[in-house]
């Protein structure tokens, strides 16, 4: 019964914090995606994928190909970095 006086309570600097992160904005995602430039980034959430095309594009805009090499929104170019196991057949 008192939601309206809850609602009229809230502190209105905390929406200025939450937008200052940096994390780009098209992610929704809780926790957030890593960045683009983080080591981690490969973890981000997929946003598309394509397996036919031996492509998958992450929330962070990488995107990740089927040989584990990367292609980065600002257009560097990350080479595969797949383990090399020998798989004895
Ligand atoms: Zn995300």
């Amino acid at each position: 019964m008192n939601e309206a006086s809850r609602h009229r309570t809230e502190p209105t600097t905390h929406s200025l914090h939450t937008t200052k992160r940096k994390i780009p904005p098209m992610c929704q995602h809780q926790p957030p995606c890593p960045t683009a430039e983080s080591a981690d980034r490969e973890s981000a959430r997929l946003l598309a994928h394509h397996p036919e095309q031996g492509w998958s594009l992450l929330c962070n805009g990488v995107l990740l190909f089927e040989d584990t090499g990367e292609l980065l929104p600002d257009g560097q170019i990350i080479a595969p970095h797949r383990a090399l196991v020998t798989t004895a057949a």
